[in-house]
């Protein structure tokens, strides 16, 4: 994308910044030129149509702009300018009779960067507000580059993490199963010290298996997705719970459903969100309690706010935001399984519906997690 901010003259001087004034009355064409023309190259348009011709070829850096035109209104010109050149945009100025604020917020909306009341126009207020709306519009060309370059980054460092951890499954799969081999067909040729390191091989093979198979659903709640559907939570949930009744029974636990509602989300993304909560919410449950677990929702009127309730061990005040953090874990690999990515994907996937997570626990007793997901 080009923006001719600057026009550059043979002998290397900087050529003063090309500007286009556009107004019908020859009065005030000629009140800018008296104003303007030591200052800029002054180029100009009596209609939008005129206007639209000259701005849609490069070199403008500002469009001074008249509300009313005889073809138009300078709004309908900075829609047209953008359909027509939505990789363009000097810098607008329009220019707006006294006392008509409503326009020029519209203006401002459809992408003009300053207004000026005609009343007030003086040699000293038009330059310094032309000047200020082209540094403005270089800030903002600037800004969407940078943007552009972190996003296509982070694209490429999401399909580096994906792929890194696609390949790293089959070795892992190879280095489990023959550790198994070794385990079952080996073991008598083996003595106790070898057995004993074949053994912590095969833990901690399992181990960087879960961290990869972690990664790699991290990542993949940062891809860009399809389309969002509507999908019925609680239907959801009971099919999660399904596969998670081994693991509730095997300690005793209770999982509650309250009313859950069908909501405009990714699905997959949806019920990874609910099983990882809930499943934390089994695993990190206190010693000799069984956890009792609640899901709720209560629909407000901007959105969907969703809880998962335990009565597991607890968090520290000074813990619960660094456990959305990647890789934060408060508990000893030792103890307890995990990677530290499973509530770093939760927030993932509930920021990319434009919603909010946060967890409000008593230390000891349990806790609650919340998020959002806006209605529209
Ligand atoms: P992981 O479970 O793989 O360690 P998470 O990102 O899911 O990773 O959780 C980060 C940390 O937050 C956990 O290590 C644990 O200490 C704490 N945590 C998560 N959920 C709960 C919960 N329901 N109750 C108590 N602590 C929790």
């Amino acid at each position: 994308m080009k923006l001719p901010f600057m026009v550059s003259q043979n002998n290397g001087a900087k050529a003063a910044p090309r500007v286009l004034v556009v107004e019908d009355s020859q009065d005030d064409r000629a009140l800018y030129r008296r104003l303007l023309q030591d200052k800029f190259e002054l180029v100009e348009a009596e209609n939008v149509q005129q206007a639209l011709s000259i701005a849609a070829v490069d070199g403008i850096a500002c469009v001074v702009l008249d509300h009313d035109l005889p073809d138009g209104d300078g709004i309908g010109f900075i829609h047209e300018l953008h359909n027509r050149r939505p990789d363009y945009s000097p810098a607008i100025v329009m220019v707006t009779g006294q006392g008509n604020e409503m326009t020029a917020a519209e203006a401002m909306k459809a992408g003009a960067l300053d207004y000026m009341a005609k009343s007030s126009l003086t040699a000293g207020s038009i330059e310094r507000c032309i000047r200020n709306a082209i540094d403005h519009a270089a800030l903002r060309h600037e800004n969407t580059e940078y943007q552009e370059e972190l996003e296509k980054s982070c694209r490429g460092l999401a399909e580096f993490a994906h792929t890194a951890s696609h390949d790293l499954k089959a070795p892992l799969r190879h280095i489990v199963s023959y550790c198994g081999i070794l385990e079952e067909d080996f073991a008598d040729k083996m003595d106790d010290e070898a057995e004993q390191y074949i053994r912590r091989l095969a833990v901690n093979a399992k181990r960087m298996q879960r961290l990869v198979d972690d990664l790699l659903a991290y990542s993949e709640s940062r891809a860009i997705t399809p389309d969002k559907e509507l999908l019925d939570t609680n239907a959801a949930m009971c099919e999660a719970l399904e596969f998670m009744e081994e693991a509730v029974e095997e300690c005793g636990g209770t999982i509650s459903l309250g009313s859950l509602p069908v909501v405009r989300v990714y699905p997959m993304r949806m019920k990874r969100l609910l099983t990882n909560l809930v499943s934390n919410a089994l695993k990190y449950r206190r010693e000799g309690v069984p956890p009792v677990v609640h899901i709720d929702c209560e629909e407000r009127e901007k959105d969907f706010l969703f809880s998962i309730s335990d009565n597991a061990c607890g968090i520290a005040p000074e813990h619960r935001a660094q456990i959305f953090e990647p890789f934060k874990r408060l508990h000893s690999r030792d103890k307890i399984e995990g990677s530290g990515l499973g509530l770093s994907i939760c927030r993932e996937i509930v920021e990319m519906h434009g919603g909010r997570i946060w967890v409000e626990s008593v230390a000891g007793e349990g806790s609650t997690f919340y998020f959002t997901i806006p209605k529209s």
